[in-house]
């Protein structure tokens, strides 16, 4: 079977409220088959109201959506096949486990003998047999959550949504459920939209990420993609640490630029966003991507002074003052030797001007 890679399709979807204020705007974004894509973006950012159209609670004001090749804005919701676990989509509460997975099945008119065939193989799923006379207030909060996955995937729907599922949980529970929710994912293939505000979250879990700002996709990349290549200055600040430098270019050439910052030093950087001389820019530098006193040249090397050292077990973090920043991050891993790391010395800092992202000033 040929891979559909446009399974869900918003094809250039506005969303208003009130007739005014777009809070999506021209969102196009194709899930192929069996992926797992997450949209990730601050409070606000338009993350619900994309599933609400997907799911069919909320209608596009412009644009359209497509399911496996089909428009759906005039499929009513039930008749989607889609499955979904919200955070306050909470279980029905005077019904039994078992109540809880035969009714979606029962909107569906599924036969009776294999009702129960259908909730004993989602109940498996997630570890939960022998649960189908609990009442909901007799489980757990992962638990409860647990069911509510279950009762997703009971009726074998073409795609699942999920919104901030596991926002309720404690934070090792959480974890676990990450994994559990993979897992599941992988070995039933389903589709999955995700939604979060978590960026360890969305990391963990995706096969892409879709990341929203202000009603708009920023970068849909892979997680690995999104973090050591991030395209704008957002995504950069968004997805896992960064430190900054701002500035003017001062010279371009191929894939390397000088910077020059507000002090007047140069560094060199690999222009992203920037294309001219003059341009404003916002140097982004990963942590672990610079270096104490490196043994090796590195195209940048400046003298910084170490102003903080804290230990995190398996990685030192290293507060420096550096070309005028004074909030210049460094992570290094603790199987290294740490000789030079104390606090008050003189250091070099060191990276490749590859991975200093010149990006755009916001
Ligand atoms: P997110 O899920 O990313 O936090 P939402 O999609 O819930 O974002 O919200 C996007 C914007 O739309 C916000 O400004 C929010 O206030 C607004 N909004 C969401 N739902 C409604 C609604 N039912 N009526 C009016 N405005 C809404
Ligand atoms: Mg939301």
């Amino acid at each position: 079977m040929v891979k559909n890679n446009e399974f869900v399709k918003f094809d250039n979807v506005d969303k208003s409220y009130d007739g005014k204020v777009l809070v999506v705007k021209g969102l196009k974004l194709d899930i192929a088959e069996g992926e797992f894509v997450t949209m990730l973006g601050p409070s606000g950012s338009g993350k619900t109201t994309c599933l609400m159209m997907l799911a069919g609670f909320e209608t596009p004001t412009n644009g359209e959506i497509y399911l496996d090749g089909n428009a759906i804005s005039n499929i009513p919701p039930h008749k989607r096949g889609i499955g979904m676990v919200f955070q306050n989509y909470a279980l029905f509460p005077h019904m039994t486990v078992y109540e809880n997975l035969a009714f979606p099945l029962r909107v569906r008119k599924i036969p009776k003998d294999e009702v129960d065939k259908k909730i004993d193989k989602a109940l498996s799923m997630v570890a939960l047999q022998g649960f189908e006379t609990r009442m909901p207030m007799q489980l757990s909060g992962g638990q409860q959550q647990r069911v509510a996955v279950a009762r997703s995937l009971v009726f074998d729907p073409q795609v699942v949504l999920m919104d901030e599922p596991l926002g309720a949980l404690d934070k090792n529970l959480r974890e676990s459920m990450q994994y559990e929710i993979k897992h599941i994912h992988e070995s039933i293939g389903v589709t999955v939209v995700y939604v979060t505000h978590d960026q360890t979250e969305a990391l963990t879990m995706s096969s892409r990420i879709a990341v929203f700002n202000d009603g708009k996709v920023q970068q849909l990349s892979s997680p690995d993609e999104l973090y050591e290549r991030p395209v704008n200055s957002f995504v950069a600040e968004f997805i896992g640490e960064n430190n900054t430098f701002e500035g003017t270019v001062s010279d371009i050439a191929g894939d390397s630029c000088k910077v020059k910052l507000t002090n007047g030093i140069e560094i060199l950087a690999n222009p992203i966003f920037v294309k001219t001389k003059g341009e404003k820019t916002i140097v982004s530098l990963r942590p672990e991507r610079a270096l104490i006193n490196p043994k090796d040249k590195m195209d940048n090397n400046h003298k910084g002074k170490i102003e903080e050292v804290i230990y995190h077990g398996d990685h030192t973090r290293v507060r420096i003052n550096l070309l005028g920043n004074d909030q210049f991050i460094l992570k290094i891993p603790n199987s290294t030797s740490n000789l030079d790391i104390k606090l008050g010395n003189d250091i070099n800092v060191g990276w490749n001007s590859k991975d200093s992202r010149a990006l755009d000033p916001k």
